[in-house]
């Protein structure tokens, strides 16, 4: 593998049922890059990140992250080193928008004062003022929340982020200012992204690599 690869998928074969979603699948994702994953409707996009993340393992083949297979035992270790940000709304409605964007820090263990520290530190990036921190997720707007899913999915410094279709779900305006600002925060932290997307527009805004499925 080489020295450069951060996410290897190798001869994977995977099927909910009957049918196959992925039959002897390989793909090498690079340190630091934004692969944008394109692909009709059904065509596996959300399963392969659900792959990658540990979430479902594969009947035959390898996923490896950085040169480590992942396996029952080591993937919460390994998920903990990833990112996720889901389609829509994927909040924690119970839990305070801080308290949501702390959450994997608060797995990690990390001091309350850290955690404080931290998602105020990564606010202006993503554009939200703190009045915003002690709010309910049903207390803002769409745009608002996928901007607090980023932030969760950002706080704890993972090695990699993984996206599912983060902006279907909102305006074309709303949509534009978080590819910018999606772009931005991948040029300043150096981790490798990876994104579903059904618009092709949108993975040659941002991509630095395009997979088709
Ligand atoms: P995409 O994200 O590209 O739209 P998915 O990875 O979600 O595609 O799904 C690929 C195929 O697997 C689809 O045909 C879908 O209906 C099927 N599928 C997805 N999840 C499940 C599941 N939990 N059980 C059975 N079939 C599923
Ligand atoms: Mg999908």
């Amino acid at each position: 593998m080489s020295q450069n690869t951060i996410i290897s998928v190798e001869n994977v074969d995977f099927r909910y049922e009957e049918k196959f979603i992925l039959k002897d699948f390989s793909y090498r994702f690079e340190r630091e890059s934004f692969t944008c994953i394109l692909g009709e409707s059904g065509s596996g996009k959300s399963t392969l990140l659900r792959l990658i993340n540990g979430l479902l393992l594969p009947e035959k083949g390898l996923i490896k992250i950085e040169s480590e297979t992942l396996t029952p035992q080591n993937l919460i270790e390994k998920r903990l080193q990833m990112g996720y940000v889901l389609q829509g709304n994927s909040l924690f409605p119970h839990l305070t928008v801080f308290q949501n964007m702390a959450y994997c820090l608060k797995l990690l263990k990390r001091p309350d004062e850290f955690c404080k520290e931290k998602i105020l530190e990564l606010l202006p990036l993503i554009g939200l003022k703190s009045e915003l921190l002690q709010k309910f997720p049903h207390e803002i707007s769409g745009g608002q929340k996928q901007r607090v899913g980023i932030i969760r999915a950002i706080a704890h410094d993972p090695k990699i982020v993984l996206m599912d279709e983060p902006f279907s779900a909102l305006d074309s305006e709303t949509r534009e200012k978080l590819q910018v600002l999606v772009k931005d925060i991948h040029q300043q932290l150096k981790t490798t992204f990876v994104m579903v997307t059904h618009s092709r527009e949108e993975a040659e805004t941002l991509a630095t690599d395009i997979l088709e499925m």
